[in-house]
């Protein structure tokens, strides 16, 4: 049955699932010094290395997490409360208003628990990237260090950010550089030291590895302060026995990915638009003005609410989401394409195809005859 709900969660990479089914052997903790906890520690640490290379960072400063959103609010709480032991108090945070929720909601939660930080949700263009010169002004405002968070690609329309023009920005006052990689890593050039950002996520289910399990990288010296207490695992940064076969998944997964798919889902999302255009020549792809991730493609029928043609699609067995992946289900509409200047009507038709590395040209030709079926009796509905 077509899949096209990659950006939701991918399907899982074989080489991940011989990784994890390898990791279910051992039965020792990383953390005894036995054979067996030899053995797990060996796993972990490999599938560092291998998460590591694939964002070209140093080892040392990967630390596992249970996924994007925890890796997401560890930076930021680490900033934070890492910021007040070691000087260069971070009391401004300001993130893109695209932002995931696990950042935003992070973010408000720091703003009520932490005393003395300002917040403020930097505008995005109609192209939907983040407003540059409206960083640009936020940051000459001299009332404490910033830390700036902004994802590399965009869940929902993929639009690519540019993290370059923000990490310059970020350095030339001083800030923190938060870059919620998740749904950007496999799918563009993701190179950690390249960005020069304080802090950079991942998350292993968008890039076809297990759900559960994801990494903050970070630089040696970042401001940390480690939310969960007791071991001393992921040097004493997270505590807690690690998910052996969960982190080998992700090496297994981080090992098997190259840029060799990155052509092939462009083509295949052209094809999709184009048909798209076919069947619904009103249709509306958000941010085809801009560099997306090849595998993502956010468009708006007018008139039909995205609950109608999820519902319908899913009839004929092709699964597509509304919105945020994280918010599926929910009826309210995306604040990434409110934050576009899209009107709530046209929004709450927005729906999301998601290719991933399985995904192939008859997912697409599915996809494209079940909308065609719903177009057909659509427009026979409003002629009778
Ligand atoms: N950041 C982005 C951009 C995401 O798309 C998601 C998940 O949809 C997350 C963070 C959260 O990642 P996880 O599902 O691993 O918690």
């Amino acid at each position: 049955m077509p899949y096209l709900d990659h950006n939701a969660t991918s399907t899982l990479r074989p080489e991940a699932r011989a990784a994890m089914a390898r990791a279910c052997q051992i039965h020792g903790n990383p953390s005894s010094v036995h054979r067996s906890g030899r053995v797990a520690r060996a796993l972990v640490e490999d599938a560092r290395e291998q998460v590591a290379r694939l964002v070209n960072a140093n080892p040392a400063n990967v630390i596992f997490t249970s996924g994007g959103t925890e890796a997401n609010a560890l930076a930021l709480w680490g900033a934070v409360h890492g910021s007040a032991e070691s000087g260069g108090l971070v009391r401004r945070l300001y993130a893109s208003a695209i932002e995931h929720d696990s950042i935003l909601g992070t973010m408000n939660a720091i703003a009520v628990r932490a005393t003395g930080i300002r917040r403020a949700q930097v505008p995005a263009t109609r192209d939907g990237a983040v407003d540059l010169d409206a960083l640009r002004d936020l940051m000459r405002e001299s009332s404490g260090r910033a830390l700036v968070a902004v994802m590399a690609a965009n869940n929902e329309t993929g639009v690519v950010q540019p993290i370059a023009e923000v990490s310059k920005l970020v350095r030339q006052h001083d800030g923190l550089l938060l870059v919620d990689a998740v749904q950007a890593c496999g799918k563009i050039a993701t190179d950690f030291a390249a960005l020069d950002a304080d802090y950079l996520t991942v998350s292993a289910h968008k890039l076809g590895g297990p759900q559960g399990v994801g990494a903050l990288v970070m630089k040696e010296d970042a401001p940390f302060a480690a939310q969960i207490h007791g071991g001393g695992q992921e040097r004493s940064r997270r505590a807690g026995t690690e998910n052996v076969a969960g982190i080998a998944g992700f090496g297994g997964v981080a090992k098997a990915i190259g840029d060799d798919n990155i052509s092939r889902l462009e083509m295949l999302r052209n094809v999709f638009e184009s048909g798209l255009r076919n069947c619904f020549p009103a249709a509306i792809v958000f941010g085809h003005n801009s560099q997306r991730t090849a595998n993502t493609s956010n468009f708006a029928l007018p008139g039909i609410a995205a609950e109608t043609a999820l519902i319908a699609l899913d009839l004929d067995g092709v699964m597509v989401s509304s919105g945020a992946a994280c918010s599926s289900g929910k009826v309210k509409p995306s604040h990434v394409l409110k934050a576009m200047g899209v009107p709530d009507d046209l929004a709450r038709s927005a729906l999301r195809v998601s290719l991933g590395w399985d995904s192939s040209e008859s997912d697409v030709d599915a996809t494209l005859a079940s909308l065609g079926k719903l177009g057909t009796r659509i427009s026979a509905r409003k002629a009778a």
